[in-house]
C-alpha cells in the first residue's frame, strides 16, 4: 500500500458496510494502515446490527447490497436516535445527480462515486471526522 504518508493519521472506530469483497479487503486495509479500527458488514442489515451495537465514530455505506440496500440501511439509522448522529459516508456507483440526491436524503453527510480510490477514501474519511456533527456538506 502506497501513498498513505500524506492522509490524517486517526484512531476512530470506523464501520465499513460494503458487499463486494475487493472493495471490502482494500479500504480496510488502507483505513487500518493509517490507525483507523474498523468494523465490517457485507451487508446493509448486518451494518446497522453492528451500528447499533459499537457506535462507531463514522459510517462508509455502499448503496447496492444484498437483504438491506444502502438507502434503507441509512434510512433506519437515521430514524433511531441513538445512530443518528453518526456521520455517513455513501459509496455511490454512478456520479450521477439524482443517485447523490437520493443518497443525501437517505441521510449520507458525504459521498464518494465508485469506484473509489482508497486514499480518496482515507481524506474523506478524515475531512467528515473534522467537522463538527452534522456540518459535513
Ligand atoms: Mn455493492
Amino acid at each position: 500500500m502506497t501513498g498513505a504518508g500524506t492522509t490524517e493519521i486517526g484512531t476512530a472506530t470506523i464501520l465499513l458496510v460494503e458487499d463486494n469483497q475487493d472493495n471490502q479487503a482494500i479500504y480496510t486495509a488502507m483505513l487500518r494502515h493509517v490507525g483507523y479500527t474498523v468494523l465490517q458488514a457485507l451487508d446493509g442489515e448486518e451494518g446497522v446490527r453492528l451500528a447499533r451495537e459499537h457506535l462507531p465514530a463514522l459510517i462508509i455505506m455502499d448503496i447496492s447490497m444484498p437483504i438491506l440496500d444502502g438507502y434503507d440501511a441509512m434510512r433506519l439509522l437515521k430514524a433511531d436516535a441513538a445512530t443518528a448522529h453518526i456521520p455517513i459516508i455513501a459509496l455511490t456507483a454512478h456520479a450521477m445527480a439524482s443517485d447523490r440526491q437520493k443518497a443525501s436524503d437517505a441521510g449520507c453527510s458525504s459521498y464518494l462515486s465508485k469506484p473509489a480510490e482508497p486514499r480518496a477514501v482515507v481524506a474523506e474519511v478524515g475531512r467528515v471526522l473534522r467537522c463538527p456533527a452534522g456540518t459535513a456538506p
